[in-house]
């Protein structure tokens, strides 16, 4: 079997909390509209807790990374890290972020195109705000830091969740989203990014 044709790509976004109060809905997905992507599913609620925890538990390596990447944050800074154990690091994360993530409504959609998981990573910007590059949705509307949010005991704000890769994003869409929930269509514009020849525009 061939693999599947790189546009049918699918991820799974997240405007959160801090992203819906200062008013980032629409600028969020001009972004991702704006390159080319299609939005499949879209709706707003306010999260559970136990919902949230399993969100970031998915992936079963995302603890052991996420303490690794702080870590590896501070000391590239030349900052002590609250804790040599990369475990211990994300317990306290996890804890913060259900506070974080059930604060307010949070909007979910799910965005397909060529590449879908990493082009909106690469527009929404590395994690933490202050050193997620300029231009990137993270980069230019949150001033954020590890080191802030740790002093304040609080999960770092960003504004938005975005899959990490297609296999997160696979798992994150059936955690959030019921299949009946998306939507099967064509874009015209999809033609001009996507038909090989580029033929049926002149007459
Ligand atoms: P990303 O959202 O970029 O995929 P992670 O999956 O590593 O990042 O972390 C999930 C979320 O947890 C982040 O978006 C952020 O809100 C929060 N977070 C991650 N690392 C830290 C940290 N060291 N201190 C506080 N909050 C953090
Ligand atoms: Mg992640």
């Amino acid at each position: 079997m061939s693999n599947p044709h790189p546009s049918t790509e699918r991820t799974f976004v997240i405007v959160k909390p801090d992203g819906v109060q200062r008013g980032l809905i629409g600028e969020v997905i001009k972004r991702y509209e704006n390159v080319g992507l299609k939005l499949v599913g879209i709706k707003m609620m306010v999260a559970e807790p136990g919902h949230i925890e399993q969100h970031y538990t998915l992936d079963p390596n995302w603890r052991t990374v996420t303490g690794e990447k702080t870590i590896e944050s501070y000391k590239k800074k030349g900052l002590t890290p609250p804790s040599e154990d990369p475990l211990e690091i994300t317990a306290v994360i996890l804890a913060n972020l259900k506070t974080y993530m059930t604060a307010g409504p949070i909007v979910c959609m799910v965005w397909q195109g060529a590449h879908a998981v990493k082009i909106i990573r690469k527009i929404t910007g590395g994690t933490e705000p202050l050193t997620s590059d300029v231009g990137t949705i993270r980069g230019d509307y949150v001033l954020d830091s590890y080191q802030m949010s740790d002093t304040d005991n609080r999960a770092v704000r960003n504004v938005i969740h975005a899959s990490g890769s297609p296999e997160e994003a696979d798992m994150e869409i059936k955690h959030w989203f019921k299949p009946s929930e998306l939507v099967d269509y064509r874009l015209v514009n999809e033609q001009i990014m996507y038909d090989a020849n580029l033929d049926g525009i002149l007459d």
